[in-house]
């Protein structure tokens, strides 16, 4: 059956027969998805989960890259378009495995309460395991915009510190601070 179908852009939402199993639904609410082959007729999101569903993320990953694409474009409604990312950003994610990382947070001018205790430069930084659905990057870094230079430098320095002088430490579920 799975020969039968293809990806295609699509605009409807409406509420449609699956051409699979004959049930209505409205699963094709997106710029791309899948349908019988030269039809635009829509499967179902159960048919895909149950013959196709390696489609099923091509769909999802092509969608993301689309609303990624029109937000930087800034060519929609703003707050239209940030909520249509996050949804694609989620659908996307649905699709991956828990892999398990270690996480190495620092930040700039932290301000002192019961658990934050600042350094002298005014940073304060924080590690352990945690479990994330991404997979790629050995070794990945995240960076908030705007952060000037200096305090990205100073904080790297520090996290290498702390991997030089600890490495990594296996902690109990209930010792991990994430
Ligand atoms: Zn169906």
């Amino acid at each position: 059956m799975r020969d039968d179908f293809e990806i295609s852009t699509n605009n409807a939402i409406l509420r449609e027969t699956c051409p699979a199993c004959g049930e209505p639904h409205k699963d094709a609410g997106c710029p791309y998805w899948i349908f019988w082959r030269g039809t635009k007729r829509a499967i179902c999101q159960n048919c895909l989960e149950e013959h196709a569903p390696d489609m099923l993320e091509d769909v999802s990953i092509r969608n993301t890259d689309f609303f990624l694409e029109e937000g930087f474009k800034g060519g929609r409604e703003r707050g239209k378009t940030q909520a249509e990312r996050k949804l694609e950003k989620i659908r996307h994610y649905l699709n991956r495995d828990p892999v398990e990382f270690y996480q190495f947070d620092g930040f700039a001018d932290a301000k002192a309460d019961g658990l934050i205790e600042p350094d002298r430069d005014g940073d304060w930084l924080c590690w352990g395991q945690t479990v994330e659905l991404m997979h790629g990057a050995t070794v990945r870094m995240l960076v908030v915009p705007g952060t000037p230079n200096a305090d990205v430098l100073r904080l790297i320095d520090k996290i290498k510190e702390i991997v030089a002088r600890e490495g990594f430490i296996d902690l109990t579920e209930d010792d991990a601070p994430f």
